[in-house]
C-alpha cells in the first residue's frame, strides 16, 4: 500500500517539479552538486595534529591486549585453532534461527550458523563485514575528499558523544555550540566544567557572522578558545533548523581559521523537510570532520545502532575507547544494520516512508498551532522532530509545564533542559510531534492554548 501510495508522490513530484526526487539516489545524496576544492589556504591535519586535540586521558589509554587478538582472529580467518580468546562457544546458546520480517515483506533471515556469529563477540572497531559496508555507504553518500579516514561502530550517537568528548576535552576546555543544543550532550559535558560557547540560532541555524565576531572577541580579550564544535546540522534538537549549505561552507572555514573540530551529530539527517543540503563531511578537505551517524530515529532507538566517521588518527584512539568501555557494541544489532544496508533500494524506500510520515505530521502540528494565534511564537521546523515554540506573556515555563500543564494531564518539556546553564528563566517550550496521534494534535493544541491563557494571568 505505501510503495503504491509512494509511486503516486513520485510521479506527482514529478509533474510539479516538487523538491523531493523520490530516487534512491537522491535521498542518499549529502554532496555539493559542484565538486568541493580541498582549500589550499588551510592544510589538512594529520596524526600529531590529532595529538594536540586529544585529551590527557586518551593519550594514556593502551590497547588491551585480548582485544588485539581477537581483531586478529578476524583478519587471518577461521580456520584457525585457538586456545587463546574467551570466548563462549556458539554450540550451547540456546537459539539457533532469527527470523525477521519488514513491513514491505521483505525478510532478513540468521541461519544456526550465522545467529551463532551474531550472538558472538566481536573485535572493537565492529562488525568487520558491517565495517566494509559502512565504508562504502558513507562514501556514496558524502563523497568527502579524499582523506584517510575510517568508522567506528558505536552503541548508539549517545556513546559517540560520550567518546568524542572523552578523547577530546580536558576538564574547563572550551566548547562552542548552539544556543540551545541536545541535552544529552550537556549530560555528557557537565563533569568537565567546559567553557561553553553558545551561539544564537535564528530560522536557519547558526548565524556564521555571529559566530565569527564572538570567536574574534575572545581572541582579543585572551579567552580560551574552543577546541571543539557541537552541531546538530540537520533539525537541531530542540529549534529544528536546517543549516543552509553556504553556512556550512562558512562556518567549515572558520574551523579551519580558528582550528577547531567539528562534531557534526547528524541523527536526522533524513528527517529534512526542506533542500538538500551538503554534509560537513563532505565539505571537510582538512580532516576537521567527526561525524556521528544514527539509526535510532529512522529505524529502531532501542537497537542502539550508530556509528562515528572521522579520519583514521581519531577513530585508532575512539577503538582503544571502545575496548576499554564496552568491548564492542552489540553485535546482532550490527548483523541486522548491514543487512538493512546492503539493501539501498528497500532502505531508501523505508526512509522516504519515514520522512513523508514525519513530514505530515510536523504539518498537522504546524496547522494547529497556526490556530492557537500569537499566544505562541514560532518557526516551521525545517527538519527533526520537533517545535520549538516561545510562549508570549509568560517569563518562565516552568511552572506552566511542571504544574498547570501537568496538573490537566499533558506532559511537555521546558526550555531550560536544552541550556547548559538551567538555573534561569525560560520562554521556551518544545514539543515533540513524532508520537502524538495526528486526530489528538488540534485538541492538543487547544488544551496548550487554554493553559497558556491560565498561565499569562496567574
Ligand atoms: N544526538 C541528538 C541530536 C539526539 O537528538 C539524540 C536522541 N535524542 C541523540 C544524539 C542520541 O541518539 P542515539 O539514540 O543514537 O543514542
Amino acid at each position: 500500500k505505501l510503495f503504491k501510495k509512494l509511486s503516486g508522490a513520485r510521479a506527482l513530484c514529478a509533474l510539479l517539479k516538487c523538491r523531493y526526487s523520490t530516487s534512491a539516489d537522491d535521498i542518499f545524496k549529502f554532496y555539493p552538486d559542484e565538486e568541493t576544492k580541498v582549500n589550499q589556504k588551510y592544510r589538512v591535519l594529520d596524526e600529531k595534529d590529532y595529538s594536540r586535540f586529544f585529551s590527557k586521558r586518551a593519550l594514556r589509554r593502551e590497547p588491551a591486549f585480548t582485544r588485539q587478538i581477537t581483531a586478529l582472529a578476524y583478519k587471518v580467518g577461521k580456520d584457525m585453532i585457538s586456545l587463546a580468546e574467551g570466548m563462549p562457544n556458539e554450540a550451547i546458546f540456546p537459539f539457533t534461527r532469527l527470523e525477521l520480517t519488514s513491513r514491505a515483506g521483505g525478510k532478513i533471515i540468521f541461519d544456526e550458523k550465522q545467529l551463532g556469529t551474531a550472538l558472538q563477540y566481536l573485535p572493537s572497531q565492529g562488525l568487520p563485514a558491517l565495517l566494509t559496508e559502512l565504508r562504502s555507504f558513507q562514501q556514496a553518500l558524502h563523497r568527502p575528499p579524499p582523506l584517510a579516514r575510517d568508522v567506528l561502530v558505536t552503541n548508539g550517537s549517545q556513546h559517540g558523544i560520550y567518546q568524542c568528548v572523552e578523547l577530546l576535552l580536558n576538564h574547563g576546555d572550551a566548547i562552542v555550540t548552539t544556543e540551545y543544543s541536545y541535552s544529552g550532550v550537556y549530560s555528557v559535558l557537565k563533569p568537565y566544567q567546559p567553557d561553553i560557547i553558545g551561539i544564537p540560532e535564528d530560522e536557519h541555524g547558526m548565524i556564521p557572522e555571529t559566530l565569527e565576531s564572538v570567536l574574534n572577541e575572545r581572541l582579543v580579550r585572551g579567552l580560551k578558545m574552543p577546541k571543539v564544535m557541537y552541531l546538530i546540522p540537520t533539525g537541531n534538537n530542540p529549534t529544528g533548523t536546517v543549516l543552509p549549505e553556504g553556512r556550512r561552507r562558512k562556518i567549515y572555514e572558520l574551523a579551519c581559521k580558528y582550528d577547531f573540530l567539528i562534531l557534526e551529530d547528524d541523527p536526522y539527517m533524513f528527517l529534512n523537510y526542506t533542500d538538500r543540503v551538503a554534509s560537513f563531511l563532505s565539505l571537510d578537505a582538512c580532516g576537521r570532520v567527526i561525524r556521528l551517524d544514527s539509526l535510532s530515529k529512522v529505524v529502531s532507538s532501542g537497537m542502539r545502532a550508530a556509528w562515528i566517521t572521522a579520519p583514521a588518527a581519531f577513530i585508532q584512539r575512539a577503538e582503544l575507547h571502545t575496548q576499554a568501555e564496552i568491548l564492542h557494541s552489540c553485535t546482532l544489532t550490527q548483523a541486522i544494520s548491514f543487512h538493512l544496508i546492503t539493501d539501498r533500494d528497500a532502505l531508501a524506500t523505508h526512509l522516504l516512508a519515514t520522512r513523508a510520515f514525519y513530514e505530515q505530521r510536523r504539518n498537522a502540528l504546524s496547522g494547529a498551532l497556526r490556530g492557537a494565534g500569537d499566544l505562541l511564537q514560532w518557526s516551521e521546523p525545517a527538519g527533526g522532530l520537533f517545535h520549538w515554540v516561545r510562549v508570549r506573556g509568560v517569563r518562565d515555563v516552568y511552572n506552566l509545564v511542571f504544574h498547570t500543564a501537568f496538573d490537566r494531564g499533558l506532559m511537555l518539556v521546558p526550555g531550560q533542559a536544552f541550556q547548559y546553564d538551567s538555573s534561569g528563566p525560560c520562554q521556551f517550550l518544545r514539543l515533540t510531534f513524532s508520537k502524538i496521534n495526528e486526530q489528538d494534535i488540534e485538541p492538543t493544541v487547544r488544551l496548550l492554548a487554554d493553559i497558556v491563557r491560565h498561565e499569562q494571568q496567574l
